[in-house]
């Protein structure tokens, strides 16, 4: 990597979370990124339209979470684009913006990086991108390697594993936290808790909810 490498975050960040947090800050500590961009999504192609928060509301958040890391932003480009969002045009976009000699190191938690050979458009994501997979609690390493045997040799070695600070914390389960009046007072940034707070968010348990799912 370069000293114009940069890291982007892609995530559902409903809510954004410390284990967000903590993950994109190590991988950025890393690789020596000079930046990490967290896109949030806008409309997953794997999640219903009913089941995700307006994304105006999930693109505060983390701007509010990311405020006091001078190395980190927040990009609109997916929540500003019509239709589903796919990672592809998401790298595209960002290399347009940094320019084209950008090394792009993308940034997923192992349960995600497991649906990669779903994602549309992969051979153009790898033609720019590094993959990082973060450990995350819960889906362990062995499980990991064994779906990434699976892909192409050219698009493994471009995939790499670093451990990060273990933080079982999801979005689903604050979610249900909230929904349940439980606290999630040390689990998301303090800001974050207020914007949830004043905004009445997540009061109301969704139906149902897929852990875990991400990815384009
Ligand atoms: P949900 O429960 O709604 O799926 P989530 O907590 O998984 O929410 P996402 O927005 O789906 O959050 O995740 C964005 C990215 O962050 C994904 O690549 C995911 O793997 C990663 N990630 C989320 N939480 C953690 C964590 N605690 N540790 C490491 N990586 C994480
Ligand atoms: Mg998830």
């Amino acid at each position: 990597m370069t000293n114009s490498a940069i890291g982007i975050m892609g995530g559902t960040f409903d809510p954004v979370h410390y284990g967000h947090l903590v993950t994109a800050e190590s991988v950025r500590a890393h690789y020596g990124l000079q930046e990490v961009v967290f896109v949030p999504t806008g409309m997953p192609p794997h999640k219903s339209p009913q089941l995700v928060s307006e994304a105006e509301h999930r693109y505060l958040m983390t701007v509010l979470a990311t405020a006091t890391n001078p190395a980190f932003s927040v990009s609109r480009s997916e929540i500003d684009r019509p239709g589903p969002s796919f990672t592809a045009d998401t790298v595209r976009e960002v290399r347009r913006s940094r320019g084209r000699q950008t090394e792009v190191m993308f940034i997923t938690g192992a349960d995600a990086v497991r649906q990669l050979a779903t994602w549309s458009r992969l051979d153009e994501i790898f033609q720019y991108c590094e993959v990082v997979a973060a450990s995350r609690p819960g889906y362990p390493f062995a499980e990991f390697e064994q779906e990434i045997a699976q892909l192409p040799r050219a698009v493994r070695q471009r995939i790499h594993f670093l451990e990060v600070p273990a933080l079982a914390i999801s979005s689903s389960d604050i979610r249900h936290r909230v929904a349940e009046g439980m606290p999630i007072r040390y689990l998301v940034p303090e800001s974050v808790k207020s914007y949830i707070d004043k905004m009445g968010l997540y009061r109301v348990a969704r139906t149902s909810v897929r852990r875990g799912d991400l990815g384009s």
